[in-house]
């Protein structure tokens, strides 16, 4: 299914390989579109789904100069964490290279969403990418509220965040596969709560879910198709909200390449 491959001046690029001429993707927020559940880019006719635990991963770890070559539209679940995508680019191996990552940096406080979700960007004062989130499933089921904070490095994004899984309440569960969604994921490889915890399955950390939040932040960030510098706060934000921040930042932020980093 996958096969990694580097070139010089590309960030990430998704290749598709089943497609005549070989259409490629570039990870980038202009290329997203709005679907349901899941993180899609499409350009001209190509598109590739599901691509999120993907990006976080090469983000995580970051990787740039990178190709994903790919066989068909929708990327594989897996076990809904990152973890099987960081497997596979440590076993293909990183190679370092002589250049500075270009970098985005928040240059004031931005705040978007409503009462129920937001997010806000806030400037730091050493280059750092953080995340603070605040998970909030109410009362009345196994997920309840939960709040986590980490700085974003390859070294905790392998060890506090990359096993993290994708997870639901059992109606969302049971609605994704009537809809025919998720059609590659058995209901066993999902982590799916009911009132009382997860069904069938052990956590792998007692606040997985808010984990996993923050995992799929690192995702969506990644579609800067640069570093972010800033700390961010957010209270129940997902992918759609998560993007909108990003295409704010692109307009709004401080770009600074790795060329000027460099000769700094
Ligand atoms: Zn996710």
């Amino acid at each position: 299914m996958f096969e990694w491959s580097f070139d010089l001046h590309l960030r990430v690029v998704f290749v598709r390989a089943d497609l005549p001429g070989n259409p490629r993707i570039p990870a980038q927020v202009a290329h997203r579109i709005e679907t349901p559940r899941r993180t899609t880019l499409t350009l001209k006719k190509a598109n590739v789904e599901m691509i999120e635990h993907i990006l976080a991963a090469l983000a995580g770890l970051h990787v740039d100069n990178c190709e994903v070559w790919v066989d068909q539209p929708e990327m594989p679940g897996c076990d809904g964490s990152s973890q099987p995508f960081v497997d596979a680019i440590l076993q293909a191996g990183i190679v370092q290279q002589n250049a500075m990552r270009d970098q985005l940096i928040v240059r004031e406080v931005t705040r978007l969403g409503g009462e129920d979700s937001w997010i806000e960007a806030r400037p730091v004062k050493t280059p750092e990418f953080s995340i603070r989130y605040r998970l909030d499933y109410g009362i009345g089921n196994g997920i309840g509220r939960q709040t986590a904070q980490l700085k974003i490095t390859p070294a905790t994004f392998r060890t506090e965040l990359a096993t993290c899984r994708t997870f639901m309440l059992k109606h969302e569960a049971d609605w994704l596969l009537e809809q025919g969604l998720g059609s590659r994921a058995a209901l066993t490889d999902l982590l799916v709560f009911d009132e009382t915890g997860p069904i069938d399955n052990t956590l792998r950390f007692e606040d997985e879910c808010v984990r996993h939040k923050i995992l799929d932040m690192v995702g969506d960030f990644a579609l800067a198709g640069c570093d972010i510098v800033g700390h961010f706060v957010a209270h129940r934000s997902g992918h759609r909200l998560n993007s909108e921040m990003v295409r704010v930042l692109l307009a709004e932020g401080q770009k600074v390449s790795g060329e000027q980093r460099r000769s700094a």
